[in-house]
Order: structure tokens, then sequence, then C-alpha cells
């Protein structure tokens, strides 16, 4: 069900994705990382799991499977013109809405000093629309990664030995939560699906039949983008933090 469209135009300089497994922002936002790093931005992903649990291939071991998407992962963000990856490596599936999580992307928060973090929406438990759960680790991924950038990353006292690092506090303008059933603000990904074509083909490991799953994303990205007048497009729930 969409909300009011947010029209206000975003022209972030530094932006961070934060996504539970290799090809999760490639899947909803690789479009809008690659105009953003075409409009000058710097565009990073923080990948919080090891992807190691997404294989129905028995024979792979654990270790390949992370090695090879953690390969395909850089591959998509040159794709989309990134900057840097940071994987945190919990283990997947199992990814929980932790201190020590919160903590470690408090940390590359810090570090990387964003003004618009890209991220899941952790409110979607599941859709009747699209008949599906949410996958738990994307949940835990939006819950941690919205209280690290509010309060953790902003108050000096939060994680006090972080700032005696150097890292100090930061405060992110704006959030853009990706939800495949709401939203309030949609990217003209016109001029940049070239490039999310791309960054999902470079997940070879994870889609088996690509050229008939990319038909898929188009008329996604379709019904999406006419919503606002575009031709193709991506949606978010778009939240402009005042304080
Ligand atoms: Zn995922």
């Amino acid at each position: 069900m969409p909300m009011d469209i947010h029209f206000a135009v975003l022209k972030p300089k530094i932006v961070l994705g934060v996504a539970a497994h290799p090809d999760d922002l490639d899947v909803t936002s690789s479009g809008t990382m690659a105009l953003f790093a075409e409009e000058g931005a710097q565009v990073h992903y923080l990948i919080l799991t090891d992807g190691s649990k997404g294989t129905k291939d028995r024979g792979l071991s654990t270790k390949k499977l992370t090695e090879t998407r953690e390969k395909e992962q850089q591959a998509a963000l040159e794709a989309v013109g990134g900057k840097s990856i940071t994987f945190l490596d919990y283990p997947d599936g199992y990814l929980e809405v932790s201190m020590d999580l919160k903590k470690a992307i408090v940390k590359v928060i810090r570090t990387i000093c964003p003004d618009v973090v890209i991220t899941m929406d952790p409110s979607v438990i599941y859709s009747l629309e699209r008949g599906m759960i949410n996958h738990p680790d994307h949940r835990a991924c939006g819950q941690a990664t919205l209280d690290a950038i509010y309060p953790l990353a902003r108050d000096h006292l939060a994680f006090s030995e972080l700032d005696k690092l150097g890292l100090k506090p930061h405060i992110t303008k704006t959030v853009l939560l990706t939800n495949f059933d709401n939203h309030n603000y949609i990217v003209d990904i016109s001029k940049t699906y070239s490039k999310k074509v791309a960054a999902l083909r470079a997940h070879a490991s994870q889609f088996k039949d690509f050229d008939g799953l990319e038909s898929r994303f188009k008329s996604m990205a379709e019904n999406v983008g006419r919503q606002a007048g575009y031709s193709l497009g991506e949606s978010f729930i778009r939240i402009d933090l005042s304080f």
C-alpha cells in the first residue's frame, strides 16, 4: 500500500548501505546506489552475514560459498561504482539484534560518516501481498542498524571506547528503508538500470535463470517508476531525521 510519495530529491555526499546478505542491496537499491555514485557520492556497503546458507548445493562448503559470495558482492559494488565493502561475517541465518552487532555497525557509521543510510525495514515480518515471510536476518539487520543510527552512533557516551579511538559521534540525516509493500519515496533509476542489471548478474551463485529473473526485476522497476512518472524506479520509506 503506497503512502504519500515524497518528491524532494536526495543528493547525498556519502551513502552507506547496510544489509544482511550479499545481493540484498543489489536487489533492492543498486539502481539508486549507482545514481548516487554517478552524481558524485561515495557509496559504501556493509554486509552483516557471511551468506553461507545461500545454496541448495550439498557439495558446496560453507567456506567456499562465503568466498564466492564475497567476490560476487565485490563485483556488484564495482558495477554500481561503489567505493568500499565491509563484511562482518556473522553466520548467515543466525543474525540477532545484539549489542555486539550494534557496536560493529556504529563503528562503521562513525568511520564512514554517511549522510544517507539505506537498510532493510525491520517492521516487515511477512507480506500477504507477496505470500512470504521476511528473512529474520533482514529484520535483525534493519533493527540493529536503526538502533545504531539513533541513538548509539550519535551519543559520545555510547560505546565510549570508540570515541577514545577517534571514532567521533555521527548524525545520519536520512534513512531509506527497503520495503517492497510500502514506500513514500521513489528514485528514478532509468539512467542506471543497466548498472543494476550488471550488479545483479554478478551474484551468479544466487540467480540461476538470470534472464527470466531480469524480466521480473524490470517489470517491478516499471511498476514503481510509473507511480512517480519515471520509466524505472526503486522505492523506499524515507525518514528525514530532525534530531
Ligand atoms: Zn537477504
